[in-house]
Order: structure tokens, then C-alpha cells, then sequence
């Protein structure tokens, strides 16, 4: 009996909080070339539902970077924003499970009281379930949180193709967590669930800093009964001082390169080397003919895993 393989869908999800740069095309790269090794579907999803960072027209031009540099995306763009109705039914859903309550916690207050019960300062915040059984007497509702489970359950581990084993307790080192936001957004972590599973992702590709939102991730695929993908996080390109790079200080070259020669040295070639590829073009055809088999040669030279 043969078994029919498993497709491949993968994506990149883009904030257009700026124009495509150096941490966000390794991002892209590394997303794209597992798509294509593993003769996949690439989808391109702009994740656009935090209103205040949006920038105007950062979406199309992060689609023409993207086209510049050779990496199409396979059928249509989609915009978070034109999807709301998705996350109302999810919410929907978690609301009638009992999982969802309003808080009316500000951040300060949060802090204070990870603070006066000793937590660390400046760690990060573990919400402490202050609203957990009813808001506090005299507070309006801000926002609205998902329980995490207790006990065993809060614990979620899984093996990153890329990082290797990961580990999270939900409740010790999370909390309950914002599944709509105080200003009426919806938060990243349910969005992003939701359409991962709305689009049938089989495997997510991203920078490392999204590895500690993945056990929130895998446990809202649980409870939204979706299926869990598989996850490689590939490492975050900082500046010198260390920071991960932002759209602000991260802003590539290839914007303004003029010619493939520039394009290739100014952005495809250092994000190439960055995720440990050998490559050698001139021509951006022949980058990507040699990337995909050098993405090949650098998931085997990972190691091992237990
Ligand atoms: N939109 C997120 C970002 O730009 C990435 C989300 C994801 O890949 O899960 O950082």
C-alpha cells in the first residue's frame, strides 16, 4: 500500500509596519525555500490588525520586494483586515466554551502585582488572573483573555526543526492571555491561529522571536480543535548592539538597488549567508536554482534532535 504524502502549505505573514528588510527577508527566504524543497504551496497573508503600526502603502511594497527578488507567492495575497468575520467565529467559539473572560487590568496594574507578590522585575509578565472569576469591583472591561489550562495541561513542548526541543508552561510563564485587545484589535496570537488553520498551513516559518508565542499557538489550535503545523524558527538578524532589527533600523538597500547585481549583493547574498547557505550568482534566477538545494544540505547538517 503506498500512503499519500502529506501536502505542503506554507507562508509568510508580513506586518506592513515598513518596507521589507533585512530580518524580515531572512524570514522570507528561509519560508520560501522549505516551500519549494518540499514542492509546496507558498502563501503570503499581510498580518495587518495592529491599526496604530500599519504604515500606508508598506503592504504593496513589501509584495514588490517579495517580487523583486524572485519569491512569488502562490495564488492571491490575502489581508488580515478583510477577515475579521474568521476571528469573530473563533472568539465565538471560545466564548461558548467557558475559555474567554473580560479583564480590566492596565499593564501597570499587571505589574504592580507581579511585583508586590515578588515576582522578578522586569521579567516577563506573567498575567496573575487578577479578573480570572469576575472583573474587580469597579473596573470596566479592557480587554478579553483566554484561560490557559492548570496543572499538566498548561505545559506544552514540541521539537522546532529548527531550535530543537521547546518547552513552555502556560500557566507559570504566560498566563492568561489577550485574544482581543482593549483598543477592539484582535490580538496577534488568535488571528494567527486562525488563519494558519483557515488556510490548511502544514508548517510555519518564521524568526526565532516567535518561538515563545508558539505553545499559546498550539494550545489555540487545541482548543479551536484545529490541527497543530510544524514549526521551524530560524534565528533573528540583530544589529551590532544585539537588538533584533526593526523596519525602523533594519531598512534594506535593495529598495533603491538599481540592478540585479545590487539586489543580490545588498540583500539576497547576505540573507543567504545569514541562514548558513552557500550560494555564488550573479543573476537572481541562479540564486534561487542554488538556494533551494543549499536550504536542502542545511536541514541535514542540523543537529539531531532527541
Ligand atoms: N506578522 C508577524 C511579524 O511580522 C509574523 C507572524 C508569523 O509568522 O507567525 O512578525
Amino acid at each position: 500500500m503506498t500512503s499519500t504524502p502529506v501536502p505542503y502549505i506554507g507562508r509568510f505573514a508580513p506586518s506592513p509596519s515598513g518596507p521589507l528588510h533585512m530580518g524580515s527577508l531572512v524570514a522570507a527566504m528561509a519560508s520560501y525555500l522549505d516551500a519549494k524543497v518540499h514542492h509546496g504551496t507558498w502563501l503570503l497573508r499581510i498580518e495587518d490588525l495592529d491599526y496604530d503600526r500599519n504604515v500606508e502603502g508598506a503592504d504593496r511594497g513589501i509584495l514588490a520586494s517579495l517580487q523583486r527578488c524572485g519569491m512569488q507567492w502562490d495564488g492571491e495575497a490575502t489581508w488580515q483586515s478583510r477577515r475579521l468575520p474568521l476571528y469573530e467565529a473563533a472568539l465565538k467559539q471560545l466564548q461558548d466554551d467557558g475559555l474567554v473572560y473580560a479583564c480590566g487590568c492596565s499593564r501597570k496594574e499587571i505589574q504592580d502585582s507581579v511585583l508586590q507578590a515578588g515576582g522578578p522585575k522586569g521579567a516577563a509578565t506573567v498575567y496573575p488572573g487578577t479578573c480570572r472569576h469576575g472583573l474587580a469591583p469597579g473596573k470596566a472591561a479592557r480587554a478579553l483573555r483566554l484561560r490557559v489550562p492548570q496543572g499538566a495541561d498548561a505545559v506544552y513542548a514540541f521539537a522546532d526543526r529548527w531550535a530543537g526541543p521547546q518547552r513552555q508552561d502556560l500557566t507559570s510563564e504566560v498566563g492568561d492571555f489577550i485574544v482581543l485587545r482593549g483598543d477592539g484589535y484582535w490580538a496577534y496570537q488568535l488571528a494567527v491561529v486562525v488563519d494558519d488553520g483557515a488556510q490548511g498551513i502544514t508548517q510555519v516559518v518564521r524568526g526565532a522571536d516567535l518561538l515563545d508565542s508558539t505553545p499559546r499557538q498550539l494550545y489555540l489550535q487545541d482548543v479551536l480543535g484545529l490541527p497543530h503545523p510544524g514549526f521551524l524558527h530560524v534565528p533573528v538578524v540583530t544589529n551590532d548592539s544585539g537588538e533584533k532589527l526593526s523596519k525602523q533600523t533594519g531598512a534594506l538597500a535593495f529598495d533603491t538597488a538599481s540592478n540585479a547585481a545590487d539586489l543580490l549583493a545588498s540583500a539576497l547574498l547576505p540573507a543567504a549567508r545569514f541562514l548558513g547557505l552557500e550560494v555564488r550568482a550573479d543573476k537572481v534566477e541562479d540564486f534561487w536554482r542554488q538556494a533551494i538545494p543549499a536550504w536542502a544540505r542545511r536541514l541535514a547538517q542540523l543537529p539531531e534532535h532527541p
